[in-house]
């Protein structure tokens, strides 16, 4: 029976590999350095808000079917708008929006690689063709990467983000709008980690390039990992046929409430960023100190080279010590470690640790 039911799902889904999220251990007092997100807390404003949503009487209800409520809120924190606003529920759902509205199978997606895992587990559902095109550190990235698109297949989507994951690097925004002028594909600009950068954003192009789309998340610069709220800005008309494809209710009462607090204090976000920012230069400057050589990031989060090429042996003794990063089990991750940056202390106990690292 159980094998009957099974054969009735689509082969791509069968062949296709799961995603694999970041470890989310409960309790314990591991310093948690694996999943970027902000070691700050949100803005005391959203506490509250949660608090007021939560009486007996509006959990009852349904919330706003598309968000209005945070739409707004993300329209004039960025000055966007309204009608070119898409609330999800974390930007993971708008990448599987924009997966399924732009890729029919054998249909071309492209990225750089390596770069956020989840793209590939999107398109393998959507049964798409992947190209991936290896990031060039210090290169121009998108021209290099549109050139070898187009010589391997006409690409319908293409994911550039920005800062990247896991090595920190950006596409810079000239690279991007000429990226936009010369494909008709849409290009996603992934920008959940661009308030730790120095770069500026892609919304300053948005209204340049109507293929254009801009996600950006509450995850990391909010302090809302756990509220799941994704924000996609693109033209309006583009909104109209997204918003197709989210799921109905996407975003719950109280996550709406959380967002719109948030979003109400943007100096919060600001600060919190501020602070990581300069961790981040602390810490690496430490680490090379340390004769260790982390690479440059322009996100909340590093990459570290580790000796022997064997990732997974800092991984675990980090691990042993309390302290939880990232290894990915990839021939080209593998060598080393991504690494969030968090506070002040627990990047000394890091680099503590690191220290005693034979
Ligand atoms: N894009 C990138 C590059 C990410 O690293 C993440 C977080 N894993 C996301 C998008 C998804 O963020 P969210 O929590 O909004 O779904």
């Amino acid at each position: 029976m159980a094998e009957r039911v099974i054969a009735g799902v689509l082969p791509r889904v069968r062949a296709m590999k799961a995603y694999t999220p970041g470890e989310q251990p409960y309790g314990g007092d591991l310093v948690k350095l694996n999943t970027n997100e902000n070691p700050y807390p949100p803005s005391p404003a959203v506490a509250e808000a949660v608090r007021a949503a939560s009486n007996r009487d509006s959990l009852r209800l349904y919330p706003q079917p598309a968000s209005d409520d945070v739409r707004a809120a993300a329209a004039a924190a960025w000055q966007r708008p309204i009608e070119g606003v898409l609330i999800g529920n974390g930007s993971d759902e708008l990448l599987s929006v924009l997966t399924r509205a732009c890729l029919e199978p054998g249909q071309t997606v492209a990225w750089l690689s390596p770069t956020y895992s989840l793209y590939r587990t999107m398109a393998e559902a959507a049964g798409a063709h992947v190209v991936e095109l290896p990031v060039q550190r210090e290169a121009d990235h998108s021209r290099a990467m549109l050139d070898q698109a187009l010589a391997k297949g006409d690409p319908r989507l293409i994911f550039v983000c920005r800062p990247n994951s896991p090595w920190g690097e950006t596409v810079g925004l000239d690279e991007l709008g000429r990226l936009c002028h010369s494909t008709d594909a849409l290009v996603v600009a992934d920008e959940a980690y661009i308030d730790f950068s120095h770069a500026d954003s892609a919304l300053e192009i948005l209204d340049q390039h109507e293929n254009l789309v801009v996600l950006r998340t509450l995850s990391k610069a909010f302090s809302l990992a756990a509220v799941r709220i994704g924000i996609a800005f693109a033209s309006p008309d583009l909104v109209v046929e997204l918003d197709k494809l989210r799921d109905s209710y996407n975003v719950s009462r109280l996550n709406a409430a959380a967002a719109v607090a948030a979003l109400q204090d943007m100096d919060c976000q600001r600060l919190n960023c501020d602070r990581v920012m300069a961790s981040r230069q602390r810490v690496i400057e430490r680490l090379r100190a340390a004769c260790w050589e982390p690479w440059a990031s322009d996100a909340n989060f590093f990459w570290l080279p580790c000796p022997d090429n064997d990732g997974r042996a800092v991984y675990s003794r980090l691990a042993d010590a309390g302290v939880l990063v990232r290894w990915f089990d990839s021939p080209l991750l593998s060598g080393g470690v991504r690494i969030t940056v968090g506070t002040d202390e627990q990047m000394d106990l890091l680099v503590q640790c690191l220290g005693n690292f034979t």
